[in-house]
């Protein structure tokens, strides 16, 4: 039995993936099958609370290997095994996230599903990569062996379908832990982040070392403590051990499509579509331009704007450094109105060669520096009136500050699906 749920949370609180371990409680009878998985999806879609994430699990009867997963009071084990149904399955599950559902905010809009087969691996594609219509997740939900519920608007139904169709071919972990309840919407109290980061050679995105920012805890008053990730669920249950300050009253370990940039689709600069993510190739064709508010745009064949937003922090100062003639592969999502694509990922294929004026032309008869006729009006000779163009002035190459290669935003403005550049190199 699949069961995948989306869209239980606000800004004001709950989280979808601490409502998995009340539904693991629910369903205490039966055993956990592989990984919990959470499943982010387009991180574009205007209607999301944060990450855009959905969770699904699998349960039954196990019967093979066993793996230490999560800690509810006792140990959580997923196992292999086949699969089972229960009849009751759906109102046993409605009652739980009808009870833990943020379904008085405005904008949650739960999604329940419980399905004895997988929904075709398109749905996650479309889901990850473009806006999907709840109609077509209906359509195809009315054709499976499944049962569902939508509340609200029935929009979770949407993340909670592709979620289920996710196959992990490439995947990671992530570890989250849960804080008492009593102390939910108090400040978190969090030490040994930094030694976690330093310590744990596969983990990712858990310090911004330059900006000196954690990125574990939310800010938001969820039932999050924190959430590590990387590629090894070893080095990840260490955080256990090492990260420090609050008790955690429950944790679980989750199979992730994070940082994998599975968002990510191939395009060209004149085709991106609003609300998608693209990785695209262009020529830098103009000067990067900073705004108030410190945004920096740019640029591409003169077709697409490209920015790194202010919470990019540093990675702007990069940016500055591009100039007319630059290629260079962009990913990134596609902002609609201006159409504009916000840069995840940068890579400099190739550095175009930066010049500086040294001198006016040289009259070629007598080889007397020539003299402006105005702004862009080209060079006349005093003497003889011979004529020179723009370009004709005495140039000298220097060196640019700027170096081919990839770079990426800093961990504090990291999008969950992104691909680190520590993922990106390995391969
Ligand atoms: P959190 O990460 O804290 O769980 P969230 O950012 O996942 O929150 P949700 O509250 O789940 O945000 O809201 C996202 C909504 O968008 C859900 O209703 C989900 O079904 C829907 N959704 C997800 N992906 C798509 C998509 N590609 N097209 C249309 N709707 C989508």
């Amino acid at each position: 039995m699949l069961l995948a749920i989306d869209d239980t949370d606000s800004r004001k609180g709950m989280c979808t993936t601490f409502l998995i371990t009340e539904l693991l409680r629910e369903f205490d009878e039966l055993d956990l099958m592989d990984h919990p998985r959470l499943v982010r999806l387009n991180p574009n879609v205007p209607w999301k609370t944060r990450g855009n994430g959905a969770v699904v699990i699998r349960l039954g009867n196990g019967v093979e290997k066993k793996d230490l997963v999560g800690f509810d009071g006792k140990e959580i084990f997923s196992y292999t095994g086949e699969y089972v149904d229960t009849e009751d399955a759906l109102e046993r599950a409605l009652k739980v996230v009808e009870r833990w559902s943020e379904t008085s905010e405005e904008g949650t809009n739960p999604g329940l599903i419980i399905s004895n087969e997988k929904p075709p691996y398109e749905m996650y594609q479309e889901a990850v990569k473009d806006v999907v219509k709840l109609e077509d997740t209906i359509s195809a939900l009315e054709k499976m062996d499944c049962r569902y519920t939508g509340l609200g608007n029935k929009r979770g139904l949407i993340g909670a379908l592709a979620a289920m169709a996710w196959i992990p071919s490439d995947h990671t972990y992530e570890l989250i832990t849960y804080r008492e309840q009593h102390r939910w919407g108090t400040k978190r109290k969090l030490n040994g982040i930094v030694r976690f980061d330093k310590e744990t050679e596969h983990s990712f995105d858990s310090y911004d070392h330059e900006e000196k920012q954690q990125a574990v805890a939310p800010r938001s008053p969820c039932p999050v403590l924190y959430g590590v990730r990387g590629e090894r669920p070893k080095e990840l249950l260490g955080a256990l051990n090492i990260i420090e300050g609050e008790s955690i009253d429950r944790w679980l370990l989750f199979k992730t499509n994070q940082a994998t940039d599975e968002h990510i689709q191939e395009s060209k600069v004149g085709e991106v579509k609003p609300w998608t993510s693209v990785h695209i190739k262009g020529t830098v064709t103009s000067l990067p331009k900073t705004i108030p508010g410190g945004h920096v745009f740019f640029d591409l064949d003169e077709e697409l704007t490209a920015a790194a937003y202010e919470p990019t922090k540093r990675f702007r100062e990069i940016v500055k450094k591009l100039i007319p003639g630059d290629k260079l592969e962009l990913y990134g999502g596609i902002r609609e109105e201006p159409l504009t694509l916000n840069i995840e990922k940068m890579k400099v294929v190739e550095l175009s060669e930066k010049k500086v004026k040294v001198a006016n032309p040289q009259c070629p008869d007598c080889k007397k520096r020539m003299s402006s006729i105005g702004k862009n009006a080209g060079f006349r000779c005093r003497k003889c009136g011979t004529r020179a163009e723009e370009f004709d002035i005495e140039t000298k190459l220097v060196e640019r500050e700027l170096e081919e290669g990839y770079y990426e935003v800093p961990v504090c403005a990291r999008r969950h699906l992104s691909k680190p550049l520590k993922r990106v190199l390995l391969v």
